[in-house]
């Protein structure tokens, strides 16, 4: 469909785990678009210089990951208005003279969330949020924007969360003790975990879900394993689960859109293949 391949790129340290090469090769092959996307493990301090590279290769723009997302919000030129208010970059679009920076966890994960729930349970009540890294400020971004009354967030690191609540600044946002999950879950309608805690081969999160009424939802960012031991134990006393290759998938679709020129779509079979992938 395009007339010169176009390419685009994941920076991470390590990168190799990641699925988004699967989930963007599969829409370049559904749309028939000439071109791919790479998956690039950089240390680092070598950061600048990738980017650099990318630019004089005319890629298209480059996925941004762990550990890399604060450079990638000092190097961005122009910030759409997720990632200003989120002060987190995990998109560049390299346009001639500048880097954009966007952020499009939020938008996955806010537009997941309504698919699974209904924006009408998202508002119902109380969200509580565990961790304060990049994906959890996406994810406050995302619960505030739905009109969540109040979001509970809590951190292992504390001085972590207060930097969270000092940028976001938001009405709605309330920090808690890292311990106090009766405070935290106490007539919530979601949990979520924003942590890395969960990932395969990593430690679980053992946190006591006793607190957290029945008809609240539990969600997880951790997509790999897809069911985590949190999501487990949810689905076991009967909560409703979301998992995060949703917010994976959805997040995707305004990269590639900025990268290829097409809006894709997150269908049944797109997450058939991402799941078969995630089982081997
Ligand atoms: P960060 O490194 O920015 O943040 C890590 C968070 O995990 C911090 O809150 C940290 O707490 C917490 N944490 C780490 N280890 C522990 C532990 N042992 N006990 C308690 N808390 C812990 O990572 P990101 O926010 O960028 O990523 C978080 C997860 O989200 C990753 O698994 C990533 O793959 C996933 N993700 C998924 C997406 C999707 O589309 N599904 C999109 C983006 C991210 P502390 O501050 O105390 O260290």
């Amino acid at each position: 469909m395009t007339d010169s391949p176009r390419f685009a790129a994941l920076i991470g340290w390590p990168a190799a785990h990641s699925l988004s090469s699967l989930l963007h090769g599969y829409w370049l092959k559904e749309h028939g678009i000439s071109g791919a996307y790479v998956q690039l493990s950089v240390p680092p301090q070598d950061f600048g210089k990738c980017v650099s590279a990318l630019r004089r290769l005319r890629f298209a723009g480059a996925n941004v990951t762990v550990p890399h997302k604060q450079q990638a919000f000092s190097l961005a030129e122009t910030l759409d208005d997720d990632a200003r208010a989120s002060r987190v970059v995990n998109v560049f679009v390299f346009e001639r003279d500048r880097i954009l920076g966007l952020n499009t966890d939020a938008h996955g994960f806010g537009v997941n969330l309504v698919e699974c729930l209904g924006a009408a349970h998202v508002r119902s009540g109380p969200a509580a949020v565990i961790g304060a890294g990049g994906a959890a400020r996406a994810v406050v971004l995302a619960l505030s924007k739905l009109g969540v009354p109040e979001i509970r967030l809590a951190n292992r690191t504390r001085a972590r969360a207060d930097k969270l609540a000092r940028e976001l600044q938001l009405a709605s946002l309330r920090l808690l003790d890292w311990d106090d999950w009766r405070g935290l879950f106490t007539h919530a309608s979601l949990a979520v975990n924003a942590t890395t805690v969960g990932m395969l081969g990593g430690p679980s999160l053992k946190i006591p879900l006793e607190n957290l009424p029945l008809e609240a939802a539990v969600a997880d960012v951790v997509y790999n394993p897809l069911e985590t031991q949190l999501l487990e134990s949810a689905r076991a006393r009967g909560h409703r689960i979301v998992d995060g290759l949703g917010m994976l998938m959805h997040q995707g679709v305004p990269c590639f859109a900025a990268w290829f020129g097409v809006e894709p779509k997150v269908t049944p079979a797109l997450r058939a293949a991402l799941e078969g992938a995630l089982r081997g």
